[in-house]
Protein backbone atom coordinates (compact mmCIF):
# COMPACT_ATOMS: atom_id res chain seq x y z
CA UNK A 1 0.00 0.00 0.00
CA UNK A 2 1.36 3.24 -1.21
CA UNK A 3 -0.06 6.02 0.84
CA UNK A 4 -3.85 6.54 2.73
CA UNK A 5 -7.20 8.05 1.34
CA UNK A 6 -9.34 10.38 2.84
CA UNK A 7 -13.42 9.65 2.55
CA UNK A 8 -13.95 13.02 0.79
CA UNK A 9 -10.98 12.12 -1.85
CA UNK A 10 -12.97 8.76 -1.85
CA UNK A 11 -15.85 10.40 -2.77
CA UNK A 12 -14.88 12.74 -5.28
CA UNK A 13 -12.89 10.15 -7.29
CA UNK A 14 -13.88 6.24 -7.42
CA UNK A 15 -17.71 7.10 -5.95
CA UNK A 16 -18.59 10.59 -7.86
CA UNK A 17 -16.99 9.77 -10.82
CA UNK A 18 -18.58 6.13 -11.60
CA UNK A 19 -15.67 3.93 -10.76
CA UNK A 20 -17.31 2.06 -8.14
CA UNK A 21 -18.53 -1.63 -8.64
CA UNK A 22 -20.65 -1.41 -5.05
CA UNK A 23 -18.83 -4.14 -3.51
CA UNK A 24 -19.08 -2.37 -0.11
CA UNK A 25 -15.12 -3.30 0.70
CA UNK A 26 -14.52 0.65 2.11
CA UNK A 27 -18.02 -0.41 4.85
CA UNK A 28 -15.71 -2.93 6.82
CA UNK A 29 -13.67 -0.75 9.17
CA UNK A 30 -15.59 -0.27 12.25
CA UNK A 31 -15.20 3.45 12.33
CA UNK A 32 -15.99 3.50 8.22
CA UNK A 33 -16.99 6.90 6.66
CA UNK A 34 -19.42 5.36 4.57
CA UNK A 35 -22.44 2.96 3.97
CA UNK A 36 -23.89 1.38 1.00
CA UNK A 37 -27.44 1.94 -0.70
CA UNK A 38 -28.96 0.99 -3.63
CA UNK A 39 -29.36 4.03 -6.01
CA UNK A 40 -32.29 4.59 -7.92
CA UNK A 41 -29.97 3.74 -10.84
CA UNK A 42 -29.94 0.54 -9.55
CA UNK A 43 -26.79 0.35 -8.29
CA UNK A 44 -24.76 0.10 -4.89
CA UNK A 45 -22.71 3.25 -4.02
CA UNK A 46 -21.42 4.05 -0.43
CA UNK A 47 -22.91 7.26 1.01
CA UNK A 48 -20.71 9.59 3.18
CA UNK A 49 -21.99 9.18 6.70
CA UNK A 50 -19.19 10.39 8.84
CA UNK A 51 -15.46 11.92 7.73
CA UNK A 52 -14.47 12.89 10.99
CA UNK A 53 -12.57 9.28 12.48
CA UNK A 54 -12.96 7.32 8.91
CA UNK A 55 -10.13 4.26 10.21
CA UNK A 56 -8.34 3.24 7.21
CA UNK A 57 -10.33 3.07 3.74
CA UNK A 58 -10.05 0.24 1.39
CA UNK A 59 -10.91 0.30 -1.87
CA UNK A 60 -10.54 -2.24 -5.21
CA UNK A 61 -10.81 1.01 -7.00
CA UNK A 62 -8.46 3.59 -5.29
CA UNK A 63 -5.14 4.84 -6.70
CA UNK A 64 -2.87 3.65 -3.18
CA UNK A 65 -3.76 0.61 -3.48
CA UNK A 66 -1.54 -2.22 -4.37
CA UNK A 67 -2.54 -4.28 -8.23
CA UNK A 68 -3.55 -7.33 -8.77
CA UNK A 69 -0.20 -9.08 -9.94
CA UNK A 70 1.64 -7.84 -6.94
CA UNK A 71 -1.22 -8.99 -4.39
CA UNK A 72 -0.98 -12.70 -6.29
CA UNK A 73 2.70 -12.86 -6.65
CA UNK A 74 2.86 -12.08 -2.98
CA UNK A 75 0.72 -15.75 -1.99
CA UNK A 76 1.33 -17.62 -5.21
CA UNK A 77 4.66 -17.07 -6.46
CA UNK A 78 6.74 -20.26 -5.76
CA UNK A 79 8.27 -23.38 -7.08
CA UNK A 80 4.99 -25.03 -8.26
CA UNK A 81 3.20 -21.81 -9.61
CA UNK A 82 3.45 -20.29 -13.01
CA UNK A 83 3.14 -16.77 -14.15
CA UNK A 84 0.98 -15.54 -17.88
CA UNK A 85 1.02 -12.01 -18.39
CA UNK A 86 -2.81 -11.84 -19.46
CA UNK A 87 -3.75 -13.72 -16.57
CA UNK A 88 -1.28 -13.51 -13.96
CA UNK A 89 -0.05 -16.48 -11.36
CA UNK A 90 -1.88 -20.31 -11.49
CA UNK A 91 -0.81 -23.46 -10.25
CA UNK A 92 -2.63 -25.50 -12.84
CA UNK A 93 -5.84 -25.05 -15.29
CA UNK A 94 -8.68 -27.22 -16.10
CA UNK A 95 -11.72 -27.59 -17.87
CA UNK A 96 -14.72 -29.94 -16.79
CA UNK A 97 -17.90 -30.57 -14.79
CA UNK A 98 -19.05 -32.42 -11.67
CA UNK A 99 -19.93 -35.71 -12.22
CA UNK A 100 -21.65 -36.68 -9.41
CA UNK A 101 -24.97 -35.25 -7.81
CA UNK A 102 -27.06 -32.45 -9.32
CA UNK A 103 -24.32 -29.44 -9.14
CA UNK A 104 -24.29 -29.73 -12.98
CA UNK A 105 -27.87 -29.61 -13.83
CA UNK A 106 -28.56 -26.89 -11.31
CA UNK A 107 -25.35 -24.93 -12.09
CA UNK A 108 -24.66 -22.14 -14.34
CA UNK A 109 -22.07 -23.75 -16.20
CA UNK A 110 -20.51 -26.91 -15.12
CA UNK A 111 -21.45 -26.91 -11.75
CA UNK A 112 -18.28 -26.58 -10.04
CA UNK A 113 -18.73 -23.51 -7.57
CA UNK A 114 -21.07 -25.23 -5.71
CA UNK A 115 -19.66 -28.30 -5.47
CA UNK A 116 -16.68 -26.81 -4.13
CA UNK A 117 -18.40 -24.70 -1.82
CA UNK A 118 -20.36 -28.05 -0.59
CA UNK A 119 -16.82 -29.95 -0.30
CA UNK A 120 -15.65 -27.29 1.97
CA UNK A 121 -18.53 -27.52 4.38
CA UNK A 122 -19.03 -31.78 4.10
CA UNK A 123 -15.24 -32.19 4.96
CA UNK A 124 -15.10 -29.17 7.79
CA UNK A 125 -12.29 -27.08 5.86
CA UNK A 126 -14.48 -24.04 6.88
CA UNK A 127 -17.38 -23.34 8.98
CA UNK A 128 -18.94 -20.83 6.96
CA UNK A 129 -19.53 -20.21 3.31
CA UNK A 130 -20.29 -16.95 1.90
CA UNK A 131 -22.36 -16.25 -1.80
CA UNK A 132 -24.88 -14.81 -3.55
CA UNK A 133 -28.28 -16.34 -2.84
CA UNK A 134 -32.05 -15.14 -4.29
CA UNK A 135 -34.10 -13.38 -1.84
CA UNK A 136 -37.85 -13.71 -1.15
CA UNK A 137 -38.33 -10.31 -1.84
CA UNK A 138 -40.14 -8.17 -4.57
CA UNK A 139 -37.38 -5.65 -4.73
CA UNK A 140 -33.67 -6.51 -3.84
CA UNK A 141 -34.07 -9.95 -5.59
CA UNK A 142 -29.75 -11.41 -4.63
CA UNK A 143 -28.07 -10.73 -1.73
CA UNK A 144 -24.91 -12.10 -0.37
CA UNK A 145 -25.01 -14.51 2.90
CA UNK A 146 -23.46 -16.65 4.91
CA UNK A 147 -24.21 -20.07 5.46
CA UNK A 148 -23.25 -23.54 7.04
CA UNK A 149 -26.30 -25.17 5.89
CA UNK A 150 -25.58 -27.52 2.90
CA UNK A 151 -29.27 -26.75 1.55
CA UNK A 152 -28.54 -23.02 1.07
CA UNK A 153 -25.23 -23.35 0.06
CA UNK A 154 -26.61 -25.81 -2.95
CA UNK A 155 -29.52 -23.44 -3.24
CA UNK A 156 -27.16 -20.48 -4.49
CA UNK A 157 -26.13 -22.11 -7.13
CA UNK A 158 -26.69 -19.99 -10.65
CA UNK A 159 -24.66 -16.86 -12.10
CA UNK A 160 -26.72 -13.58 -10.87
CA UNK A 161 -26.78 -10.83 -12.95
CA UNK A 162 -27.25 -8.32 -10.32
CA UNK A 163 -25.41 -6.23 -8.16
CA UNK A 164 -24.67 -7.09 -4.65
CA UNK A 165 -22.33 -5.77 -1.68
CA UNK A 166 -20.65 -7.18 1.07
CA UNK A 167 -21.10 -4.67 3.88
CA UNK A 168 -23.07 -6.84 5.81
CA UNK A 169 -21.40 -10.16 5.31
CA UNK A 170 -18.12 -8.24 6.35
CA UNK A 171 -19.67 -7.27 9.71
CA UNK A 172 -20.69 -11.05 10.13
CA UNK A 173 -17.16 -12.20 10.08
CA UNK A 174 -15.62 -9.50 12.37
CA UNK A 175 -18.86 -10.65 14.76
CA UNK A 176 -18.57 -14.09 14.65
CA UNK A 177 -15.52 -16.74 14.74
CA UNK A 178 -14.91 -18.98 12.43
CA UNK A 179 -13.25 -20.17 8.95
CA UNK A 180 -14.97 -18.74 5.94
CA UNK A 181 -14.85 -19.56 2.52
CA UNK A 182 -16.10 -16.37 0.24
CA UNK A 183 -17.41 -16.68 -3.32
CA UNK A 184 -16.75 -13.57 -5.51
CA UNK A 185 -16.50 -11.44 -8.88
CA UNK A 186 -12.38 -10.53 -8.99
CA UNK A 187 -12.56 -6.55 -7.87
CA UNK A 188 -14.37 -8.18 -4.51
CA UNK A 189 -12.02 -10.57 -3.95
CA UNK A 190 -9.22 -7.93 -4.56
CA UNK A 191 -11.42 -5.82 -1.77
CA UNK A 192 -11.18 -8.96 0.19
CA UNK A 193 -7.21 -9.28 0.09
CA UNK A 194 -6.77 -5.65 0.26
CA UNK A 195 -8.54 -5.74 3.96
CA UNK A 196 -6.49 -8.83 5.28
CA UNK A 197 -3.37 -6.93 4.75
CA UNK A 198 -5.09 -4.20 6.85
CA UNK A 199 -7.18 -5.92 9.18
CA UNK A 200 -5.70 -9.37 10.59
CA UNK A 201 -9.23 -10.56 11.45
CA UNK A 202 -9.93 -11.29 7.90
CA UNK A 203 -6.99 -12.86 7.48
CA UNK A 204 -7.08 -14.88 10.23
CA UNK A 205 -11.21 -16.02 9.29
CA UNK A 206 -11.64 -16.00 5.67
CA UNK A 207 -9.35 -19.20 4.83
CA UNK A 208 -10.33 -19.50 1.11
CA UNK A 209 -11.43 -17.20 -1.86
CA UNK A 210 -13.70 -18.33 -4.77
CA UNK A 211 -12.97 -16.01 -7.65
CA UNK A 212 -15.51 -16.30 -10.70
CA UNK A 213 -14.56 -14.67 -14.25
CA UNK A 214 -16.32 -11.56 -15.01
CA UNK A 215 -17.57 -9.99 -18.31
CA UNK A 216 -19.33 -7.51 -16.35
CA UNK A 217 -21.86 -6.56 -13.91
CA UNK A 218 -25.47 -5.57 -14.35
CA UNK A 219 -27.31 -2.86 -12.56
CA UNK A 220 -30.89 -3.91 -11.38
CA UNK A 221 -32.59 -2.25 -14.25
CA UNK A 222 -31.14 -5.31 -16.01
CA UNK A 223 -33.27 -8.08 -14.60
CA UNK A 224 -36.33 -5.28 -14.49
CA UNK A 225 -36.01 -5.13 -18.36
CA UNK A 226 -36.29 -8.89 -18.53
CA UNK A 227 -39.02 -9.47 -16.43
CA UNK A 228 -40.88 -6.76 -18.28
CA UNK A 229 -40.32 -9.30 -21.46
CA UNK A 230 -42.66 -12.04 -19.77
CA UNK A 231 -46.40 -11.37 -18.79
CA UNK A 232 -45.48 -11.26 -14.96
CA UNK A 233 -45.28 -8.49 -12.81
CA UNK A 234 -42.03 -7.39 -10.79
CA UNK A 235 -43.35 -8.34 -7.41
CA UNK A 236 -45.00 -11.25 -8.65
CA UNK A 237 -41.56 -13.18 -9.12
CA UNK A 238 -40.65 -15.76 -6.63
CA UNK A 239 -37.37 -17.30 -8.43
CA UNK A 240 -35.09 -15.96 -11.25
CA UNK A 241 -32.61 -17.75 -13.41
CA UNK A 242 -30.43 -15.78 -15.86
CA UNK A 243 -28.94 -19.10 -16.89
CA UNK A 244 -31.60 -21.74 -18.08
CA UNK A 245 -29.91 -24.49 -20.05
CA UNK A 246 -31.78 -25.37 -22.74
CA UNK A 247 -31.40 -28.32 -24.29
CA UNK A 248 -29.96 -29.87 -27.42
CA UNK A 249 -29.41 -25.96 -28.12
CA UNK A 250 -25.36 -24.43 -28.23
CA UNK A 251 -24.03 -24.21 -24.70
CA UNK A 252 -24.15 -20.23 -24.81
CA UNK A 253 -27.60 -20.16 -26.23
CA UNK A 254 -29.45 -20.37 -23.39
CA UNK A 255 -32.60 -19.18 -21.97
CA UNK A 256 -34.07 -17.31 -19.03
CA UNK A 257 -36.73 -18.56 -16.66
CA UNK A 258 -38.99 -17.16 -13.92
CA UNK A 259 -41.32 -18.83 -11.80
CA UNK A 260 -44.07 -16.43 -10.22
CA UNK A 261 -45.93 -17.09 -7.14
CA UNK A 262 -48.77 -18.82 -8.20
CA UNK A 263 -45.78 -21.17 -9.60
CA UNK A 264 -46.34 -20.94 -13.24
CA UNK A 265 -42.85 -21.39 -14.96
CA UNK A 266 -42.14 -18.94 -18.16
CA UNK A 267 -39.08 -19.61 -20.42
CA UNK A 268 -37.59 -18.02 -23.16
CA UNK A 269 -34.43 -17.88 -25.19
CA UNK A 270 -32.50 -15.26 -24.69
CA UNK A 271 -31.81 -14.24 -28.37
CA UNK A 272 -35.84 -13.37 -28.08
CA UNK A 273 -35.38 -10.90 -25.50
CA UNK A 274 -33.71 -7.44 -25.73
CA UNK A 275 -30.80 -6.54 -23.96
CA UNK A 276 -29.08 -10.11 -23.77
CA UNK A 277 -26.51 -9.66 -25.97
CA UNK A 278 -23.51 -9.32 -23.89
CA UNK A 279 -21.54 -7.29 -26.17
CA UNK A 280 -23.76 -4.39 -26.13
CA UNK A 281 -22.99 -4.07 -22.55
CA UNK A 282 -26.30 -3.13 -21.41
CA UNK A 283 -27.28 -1.62 -17.86
CA UNK A 284 -23.46 -2.68 -17.38
CA UNK A 285 -21.72 -0.75 -14.46
CA UNK A 286 -19.14 2.20 -15.90
CA UNK A 287 -16.57 0.78 -13.54
CA UNK A 288 -16.53 -2.92 -15.42
CA UNK A 289 -14.88 -0.40 -18.65
CA UNK A 290 -11.82 0.34 -16.46
CA UNK A 291 -11.16 -3.21 -14.71
CA UNK A 292 -8.33 -5.13 -15.76
CA UNK A 293 -8.83 -8.94 -14.11
CA UNK A 294 -10.97 -10.95 -16.01
CA UNK A 295 -10.24 -14.34 -13.95
CA UNK A 296 -10.42 -13.22 -10.25
CA UNK A 297 -6.06 -13.40 -10.29
CA UNK A 298 -6.32 -12.66 -6.82
CA UNK A 299 -8.28 -15.73 -5.53
CA UNK A 300 -7.23 -18.82 -4.25
CA UNK A 301 -9.30 -20.80 -7.26
CA UNK A 302 -11.18 -18.97 -10.16
CA UNK A 303 -13.85 -20.26 -11.98
CA UNK A 304 -15.56 -19.39 -15.58
CA UNK A 305 -16.99 -21.22 -18.58
CA UNK A 306 -14.72 -23.14 -20.77
CA UNK A 307 -16.31 -21.06 -24.05
CA UNK A 308 -14.36 -23.23 -26.74
CA UNK A 309 -15.53 -24.99 -29.71
CA UNK A 310 -14.70 -28.43 -28.44
CA UNK A 311 -17.41 -28.04 -25.50
CA UNK A 312 -19.70 -25.19 -27.45
CA UNK A 313 -22.37 -28.29 -28.43
CA UNK A 314 -23.05 -29.63 -24.77
CA UNK A 315 -25.74 -27.31 -23.26
CA UNK A 316 -24.91 -29.44 -20.24
CA UNK A 317 -22.35 -26.50 -19.51
CA UNK A 318 -18.89 -26.98 -18.96
CA UNK A 319 -16.30 -24.60 -16.08
CA UNK A 320 -12.76 -23.52 -16.74
CA UNK A 321 -10.63 -23.61 -13.56
CA UNK A 322 -7.69 -22.01 -12.33
CA UNK A 323 -6.36 -22.96 -9.27
CA UNK A 324 -3.63 -21.10 -7.36
CA UNK A 325 -3.87 -22.52 -3.56
CA UNK A 326 -2.36 -26.14 -3.33
CA UNK A 327 -4.84 -27.50 -1.04
CA UNK A 328 -7.99 -26.98 -3.47
CA UNK A 329 -5.61 -28.08 -6.04
CA UNK A 330 -5.22 -31.23 -4.32
CA UNK A 331 -8.79 -31.66 -3.12
CA UNK A 332 -9.45 -31.75 -7.25
CA UNK A 333 -7.11 -33.91 -8.38
CA UNK A 334 -8.22 -36.55 -5.50
CA UNK A 335 -11.82 -36.14 -6.79
CA UNK A 336 -10.65 -36.04 -10.37
CA UNK A 337 -9.10 -39.52 -9.74
CA UNK A 338 -12.36 -40.18 -8.06
CA UNK A 339 -14.45 -39.51 -10.77
CA UNK A 340 -16.63 -36.97 -8.74
CA UNK A 341 -15.27 -34.65 -11.39
CA UNK A 342 -14.85 -35.05 -14.88
CA UNK A 343 -11.88 -32.38 -15.53
CA UNK A 344 -9.08 -32.21 -18.04
CA UNK A 345 -5.81 -30.20 -18.50
CA UNK A 346 -6.27 -26.87 -20.13
CA UNK A 347 -3.87 -25.16 -21.74
CA UNK A 348 -3.33 -21.04 -21.29
CA UNK A 349 -3.68 -20.04 -24.70
CA UNK A 350 -7.77 -22.45 -24.75
CA UNK A 351 -8.10 -20.58 -21.33
CA UNK A 352 -7.58 -16.96 -22.83
CA UNK A 353 -9.50 -18.41 -25.81
CA UNK A 354 -12.25 -18.73 -23.59
CA UNK A 355 -12.69 -15.54 -23.08
CA UNK A 356 -11.53 -13.42 -25.80
CA UNK A 357 -13.90 -10.92 -25.94
CA UNK A 358 -13.09 -9.98 -22.63
CA UNK A 359 -9.38 -9.79 -22.56
CA UNK A 360 -9.91 -7.70 -26.21
CA UNK A 361 -12.59 -5.52 -24.41
CA UNK A 362 -10.16 -5.17 -21.26
CA UNK A 363 -7.09 -4.82 -22.91
CA UNK A 364 -6.83 -3.03 -25.90
CA UNK A 365 -10.38 -1.64 -24.86
CA UNK A 366 -9.37 -0.34 -21.57
CA UNK A 367 -6.08 0.79 -23.02
CA UNK A 368 -8.67 3.21 -25.60
CA UNK A 369 -10.89 4.26 -23.02
CA UNK A 370 -8.31 5.18 -20.42
CA UNK A 371 -6.59 7.15 -23.39
CA UNK A 372 -10.22 9.14 -24.18
CA UNK A 373 -10.51 10.22 -20.79
CA UNK A 374 -7.14 11.26 -20.18
CA UNK A 375 -7.58 13.16 -23.24
CA UNK A 376 -10.68 14.96 -21.48
CA UNK A 377 -8.16 15.73 -18.45
CA UNK A 378 -10.99 13.19 -16.41
CA UNK A 379 -10.06 11.37 -13.68
CA UNK A 380 -9.34 7.89 -14.00
CA UNK A 381 -8.31 4.70 -11.75
CA UNK A 382 -4.84 3.66 -12.30
CA UNK A 383 -4.61 0.56 -13.67
CA UNK A 384 -1.61 -2.69 -15.52
CA UNK A 385 -2.85 -1.21 -18.95
CA UNK A 386 -1.84 1.81 -19.90
CA UNK A 387 -3.64 4.52 -21.78
CA UNK A 388 -3.17 4.52 -25.82
CA UNK A 389 -4.86 5.46 -28.81
CA UNK A 390 -5.27 2.10 -30.69
CA UNK A 391 -4.28 1.68 -34.43
CA UNK A 392 -7.41 0.00 -35.73
CA UNK A 393 -10.18 2.81 -36.76
CA UNK A 394 -12.82 0.08 -36.51
CA UNK A 395 -11.92 -1.25 -32.89
CA UNK A 396 -12.31 2.91 -31.67
CA UNK A 397 -15.21 3.16 -33.55
CA UNK A 398 -16.88 -0.36 -31.50
CA UNK A 399 -15.42 1.34 -27.72
CA UNK A 400 -16.77 4.59 -28.81
CA UNK A 401 -20.09 3.20 -29.37
CA UNK A 402 -20.02 0.98 -26.67
CA UNK A 403 -19.26 3.65 -24.52
CA UNK A 404 -22.28 5.74 -25.44
CA UNK A 405 -24.87 2.17 -25.12
CA UNK A 406 -23.30 1.77 -21.52
CA UNK A 407 -24.20 5.32 -20.70
CA UNK A 408 -27.49 5.80 -22.58
CA UNK A 409 -28.87 2.24 -20.89
CA UNK A 410 -27.62 2.56 -17.69
CA UNK A 411 -29.58 5.83 -16.67
CA UNK A 412 -32.19 5.01 -19.19
CA UNK A 413 -36.02 5.51 -17.45
CA UNK A 414 -37.43 3.13 -19.56
CA UNK A 415 -35.81 -0.01 -18.71
CA UNK A 416 -39.12 -1.23 -18.09
CA UNK A 417 -41.30 -0.32 -21.28
CA UNK A 418 -39.14 -2.26 -23.74
CA UNK A 419 -40.50 -0.27 -26.83
CA UNK A 420 -39.24 2.89 -25.40
CA UNK A 421 -36.34 1.32 -24.29
CA UNK A 422 -35.42 -0.22 -27.90
CA UNK A 423 -36.37 3.60 -29.78
CA UNK A 424 -33.84 5.21 -27.34
CA UNK A 425 -30.81 2.59 -27.74
CA UNK A 426 -32.01 1.07 -31.29
CA UNK A 427 -29.71 4.08 -33.08
CA UNK A 428 -26.62 3.04 -31.04
CA UNK A 429 -27.49 -0.87 -31.77
CA UNK A 430 -27.68 -0.18 -35.40
CA UNK A 431 -24.33 1.92 -35.18
CA UNK A 432 -22.73 -0.63 -33.63
CA UNK A 433 -23.98 -3.90 -35.81
CA UNK A 434 -22.91 -1.54 -39.24
CA UNK A 435 -19.40 -1.04 -37.86
CA UNK A 436 -19.42 -5.46 -37.76
CA UNK A 437 -21.29 -6.03 -40.98
CA UNK A 438 -19.14 -3.24 -42.43
CA UNK A 439 -15.87 -5.18 -41.31
CA UNK A 440 -17.33 -8.53 -42.08
CA UNK A 441 -17.71 -6.94 -45.69
CA UNK A 442 -14.30 -6.15 -46.17
CA UNK A 443 -13.03 -9.06 -45.06
CA UNK A 444 -15.05 -10.69 -47.72
CA UNK A 445 -13.94 -8.65 -50.35
CA UNK A 446 -10.41 -9.13 -49.49
CA UNK A 447 -10.53 -12.52 -49.88
CA UNK A 448 -12.38 -12.24 -53.20
CA UNK A 449 -9.84 -10.06 -54.17
CA UNK A 450 -7.37 -12.89 -53.38
CA UNK A 451 -9.03 -15.51 -54.99
CA UNK A 452 -9.51 -13.74 -57.58
CA UNK A 453 -5.72 -12.94 -58.42
CA UNK A 454 -5.10 -16.36 -57.85
CA UNK A 455 -7.29 -17.31 -61.07
C1 LIG B 1 -21.71 -10.86 -13.08
C2 LIG B 1 -21.09 -12.11 -13.63
C3 LIG B 1 -20.34 -12.06 -14.80
C4 LIG B 1 -19.74 -13.21 -15.31
N1 LIG B 1 -18.97 -13.13 -16.44
C5 LIG B 1 -18.34 -14.24 -16.93
C6 LIG B 1 -17.52 -14.18 -18.08
O1 LIG B 1 -17.35 -13.13 -18.70
N2 LIG B 1 -16.89 -15.33 -18.49
C7 LIG B 1 -17.08 -16.51 -17.84
O2 LIG B 1 -16.50 -17.52 -18.27
N3 LIG B 1 -17.84 -16.60 -16.74
C8 LIG B 1 -18.48 -15.49 -16.27
N4 LIG B 1 -19.25 -15.57 -15.13
C9 LIG B 1 -19.21 -16.84 -14.36
C10 LIG B 1 -20.16 -17.88 -14.86
O3 LIG B 1 -21.40 -17.30 -15.17
C11 LIG B 1 -20.38 -18.98 -13.80
O4 LIG B 1 -20.78 -18.37 -12.60
C12 LIG B 1 -19.15 -19.75 -13.48
O5 LIG B 1 -18.74 -20.37 -14.64
C13 LIG B 1 -19.41 -20.79 -12.37
O6 LIG B 1 -20.33 -21.73 -12.83
P1 LIG B 1 -20.70 -22.99 -11.95
O7 LIG B 1 -21.71 -23.80 -12.67
O8 LIG B 1 -19.45 -23.66 -11.50
O9 LIG B 1 -21.32 -22.25 -10.69
P2 LIG B 1 -22.63 -22.61 -9.78
O10 LIG B 1 -22.46 -23.97 -9.23
O11 LIG B 1 -23.83 -22.27 -10.54
O12 LIG B 1 -22.41 -21.60 -8.59
C14 LIG B 1 -22.34 -20.21 -8.79
C15 LIG B 1 -21.76 -19.60 -7.54
O13 LIG B 1 -21.51 -18.22 -7.76
C16 LIG B 1 -22.19 -17.45 -6.78
N5 LIG B 1 -22.64 -16.20 -7.42
C17 LIG B 1 -23.62 -16.06 -8.34
N6 LIG B 1 -23.74 -14.79 -8.71
C18 LIG B 1 -22.80 -14.09 -8.04
C19 LIG B 1 -22.43 -12.73 -7.98
N7 LIG B 1 -23.06 -11.81 -8.69
N8 LIG B 1 -21.40 -12.39 -7.17
C20 LIG B 1 -20.78 -13.33 -6.42
N9 LIG B 1 -21.08 -14.63 -6.42
C21 LIG B 1 -22.09 -15.00 -7.21
C22 LIG B 1 -23.34 -18.33 -6.33
O14 LIG B 1 -23.82 -17.95 -5.06
C23 LIG B 1 -22.69 -19.70 -6.35
O15 LIG B 1 -21.92 -19.90 -5.20
C24 LIG B 1 -19.90 -14.44 -14.63
C25 LIG B 1 -20.68 -14.51 -13.47
C26 LIG B 1 -21.27 -13.36 -12.96
C27 LIG B 1 -22.08 -13.45 -11.70
S1 LIG C 1 -15.48 0.15 -5.30
FE1 LIG C 1 -16.13 -0.83 -3.39
S2 LIG C 1 -14.65 -0.08 -1.91
FE2 LIG C 1 -14.46 1.27 -3.66
S3 LIG C 1 -15.82 2.97 -3.22
FE3 LIG C 1 -17.02 1.48 -4.35
S4 LIG C 1 -18.02 0.23 -2.79
FE4 LIG C 1 -16.36 1.33 -1.79
S1 LIG D 1 -16.01 -6.39 -14.48
FE1 LIG D 1 -14.48 -5.99 -12.94
S2 LIG D 1 -15.30 -4.18 -11.88
FE2 LIG D 1 -17.00 -5.09 -12.96
S3 LIG D 1 -17.92 -6.42 -11.43
FE3 LIG D 1 -16.54 -7.64 -12.72
S4 LIG D 1 -14.65 -7.69 -11.55
FE4 LIG D 1 -15.87 -6.00 -10.72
Amino acid sequence: MRHKITPQKLLNTVIEQNYCSGCGICTASDQSAFKMHLTENGQYLPQLIDAENPGLIVCPFADHQTDETKIARNLYANENSFYNPEFGYYKNIYAGYVAVGNYRRQGSSGGSVSWLTQQLLNEKFVDFVINVAEQNKPFIKFKYQVTRDLQSNEKASKSKYYPTNLEEVLKFIKRHEGRYAIVGLPCYIKGVRLLQQTEPIFAKRIVYTIGIFCGHLKSTHYLSSLIAQFPVKETAVKHFNFRYKLPDRKVGDYGTQLIDTKNVSYTKPNNELFGTNWGWGLFKLKACDYCDDIIGETADISFGDAWIPKFENDYKGTNAIVTRHPVLDDLIRKNMELGHLHYENMTPEALIQSQAGGFRHRREGLAYRLYLQQKKDNFTPVKRVKPEKIKSKKRRKIYKIRMQLQEKSFYSKHYKDIPELKKELQPLIHKLEEVYEHSQWTKFRSKLKKWLKRK
